[in-house]
């Protein structure tokens, strides 16, 4: 047997240590396929046509050997598309000199929201009002299952963002503002990976086996933190407050030996975070001990120069040289290629940087088990949106409704609404829209309304739970005829935010949009009313309005199971959900409140706040 064979047999054998692995796959890499390692491309930047893409990744995987982010092969496709393009991919990696495959990642940021059909949960900030941290690891195995039947091997989750204001068009993407519930709640890294066995070490990269995805706690570090949560802003604050207030969910993450870490668009008092040394390699991978790789956002590198992305070496050096170890490039990646390899070759970048990036990039490979397991397994493909997953998404919805008004008077609720009613007027823009209830990153990027995705609007599961007797009748713009040529016992109007993301959603208003106000005081004004708030944030509420109103249940952004809704508004399950925010009254006062331990805090409901049937309130 020849050397050759015997080294082929070391790296490849699963039997063999990690760290021996990739030690000695990296003796044998070429700079060129070192850092083709840490490239990261958009997979479009191939061709439209699935072929084309195909025969432009076999010519650059000979070298290359790079991941791919994002967008599927095309609208609505199916996991089982899904999984012949990565796997198409995946077997061009493996015929490369030296067979190092590729990670798919993708932005499954609430279920595998990319995939039609999928189970779509509600996002973050619903999972936040939940406090429940082993449903959340469930929902992060599920959500793995769903996303390896896809072929899927990596998702850019969880966001762990600490928001500190609502202005912030991610603020749906934060479990909460409060620092120790957005910690509890990475549990989420756990269900992704699955849990690491007792002695596992700390800050090791872990994933259990080919149902479990590698995870990416997400945007290092204060992206919830910006100056009136502005996106990509600045984070004006102490280097002890950022570790009290923003840096406490990432230590949770690396307990529970998260793979990778992405950094953050934002600023830190002013300097760019892709080019922080101090914090991404002295504080994350020094202090914290992070043994995973650390990814840039998309283009986030570009951001380091000014025009946008014109000095392009300048970027390169600076953001390796901070301890980025895979750069989303995602379009340029020749130039990208190009100009890093002439950094390390003209000193600029030291080759111990390159190999220490490479060896964290191969460790997280080595860790996932995609040496043995590159392709997926088929026999996952029915699990994709099925039953036990629904079901799940439901109990989700059901303990993420938080209650916040129940009843004009003390002592006669309003809820649980009869299903015995003669009766039900159902309204509102929102009342019977998929796409709405699932908020953006759903289908694509900034999400629709519409057809987006499988499952129950709430109309349907109004109609599913009331009794044969009852008639719904839906206006979406309620008439005035309408209300008045029938007697209705009650009404329930749904209205909300339309699907945003990142800073389309920046909005300094916050008010209810789509005349949402209008159309809850036209019906409110006749007929008894429960309210259903369908937004990633809480939104400026009058006190007429709220006073005029008999019930509001803020439901967030709940993803495909309208069911979870009603089981609880006709009483079948209890309330359980407890702000995740702190409900502010005016905008203005939100430059107050993003420190709520100040005198000032006079919210319209509190951090925690939450009515419940057999409870006064959940906050006390
Ligand atoms: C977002 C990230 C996301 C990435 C890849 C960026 O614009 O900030 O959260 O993971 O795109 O889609």
């Amino acid at each position: 047997m020849s050397d050759m064979d015997e080294y082929d047999r070391l790296y490849k054998n699963p039997n063999e240590p990690i760290e021996a692995r990739l030690k000695d796959l990296l003796s044998r890499m070429t700079l060129k396929e070192k850092i083709a390692q840490m490239t990261q491309i958009e997979r479009r930047v191939a061709s439209s046509s699935a072929l084309k893409d195909l025969n432009i990744a076999k010519q650059t995987l000979e070298f290359h050997g790079f991941s791919a982010p994002n967008n599927g092969p095309f609208e609505k496709a199916l996991s089982s598309d899904w999984s012949d393009m990565v796997d198409g991919y995946q077997k061009l990696a493996l015929e490369s000199r030296l067979g190092i495959p590729i990670i798919y990642g993708i932005d499954a940021v609430h279920g595998n929201n990319s995939v039609y059909g999928a189970t779509i949960f509600p996002h973050n900030v619903g999972l936040g009002a939940t406090r429940d941290t082993d449903l959340v690891q469930r929902i992060g195995a599920a959500t793995s299952l769903e996303l390896r039947a896809s072929g899927i091997h990596y998702t850019f989750a969880p966001c762990v963002a600490v928001c500190k204001d609502p202005r912030w068009g991610r603020c749906y993407e934060s479990y909460s503002e409060n620092t120790e519930i957005a910690g509890k709640i990475t549990s989420f890294v756990l269900g992704l990976q699955g849990h690491p066995p007792e002695g596992y070490p700390t800050g090791y990269p872990y994933v259990a086996g080919r149902n479990n995805v590698i995870a990416c706690a997400k945007h290092f570090v204060g992206d919830g933190g910006t100056e009136k949560g502005v996106n990509e802003g600045n984070t004006v604050l102490s280097y002890e407050d950022l570790e009290r207030i923003h840096l406490v969910p990432y230590v949770y993450c690396i307990q529970h030996r998260v793979s990778t870490i992405m950094v953050s668009y934002s600023s830190w008092n002013g300097n760019k975070l892709h080019g922080h040394h101090f914090l991404l390699t002295e504080i994350l991978k020094g202090k914290l001990g992070f043994k995973g790789f650390v990814i840039s956002d998309w283009e986030g590198i570009d951001e380091l120069c000014q025009p946008y992305g014109s000095d392009y070496r300048h970027c390169i050096s600076t953001a390796i040289n901070a301890g980025i170890d895979m750069v989303m490039v995602p379009f340029r990646y020749e130039l990208f290629l190009e100009e890093l390899a002439f950094l390390v070759q003209s000193g600029k970048i030291p080759i111990a940087r390159i190999d220490d990036a490479v060896e964290r990039i191969l460790r997280v490979k080595f860790a996932a088990k995609l040496f043995e397991f590159p392709l997926t397994d088929k026999s996952l493909l029915d699990i994709v949106g099925c039953k036990p997953h629904r079901n799940l998404a439901r109990e989700a919805v059901q303990k993420s409704l938080v209650l916040l008004k129940n009843g004009k008077d003390p002592g006669k609720p309003f809820l649980p609404l009869s299903k015995d009613a003669k009766r039900i007027l159902v309204s509102g823009t929102h009342a019977d829209d998929i796409g709405y209830q699932c908020g953006g990153w759903t289908g694509s990027k900034y999400g629709s309304s519409g057809q987006i995705a499988i499952g129950t609007t709430i109309l349907d599961a109004i109609k599913e739970a009331v009794g044969v007797k009852t008639e719904v009748i839906y206006e979406q713009y309620p008439s005035i005829e309408t209300i008045k040529r029938h007697e209705f016992p009650f009404a329930i109007v749904v209205v909300g935010e339309a699907p945003y993301a990142e800073g389309r959603g920046d909005n300094s208003e916050l008010t209810i949009p789509f005349n949402g106000s209008r159309i809850i005081n036209l019906v409110a004004d006749k007929v008894p009313t429960l309210v259903i708030l369908i937004s990633g944030r809480p939104l400026v509420i009058e006190s007429c309005l709220l006073e005029k109103i008999d019930a509001l249940v803020a439901a967030w952004l709940p993803g495909t199971e309208g069911q979870g809704i009603t089981d609880v508004i006709f009483g079948d399950h209890e309330f359980k959900g407890q702000l995740p925010m702190t409900w502010f009254r005016r905008v203005e006062q939100l430059d107050q409140l993003v420190d709520h331990g100040v005198k000032s805090y006079d919210p319209l409901f509190p951090l925690g706040y939450g009515l419940a049937y057999n409870k006064e309130n959940l906050y006390d």
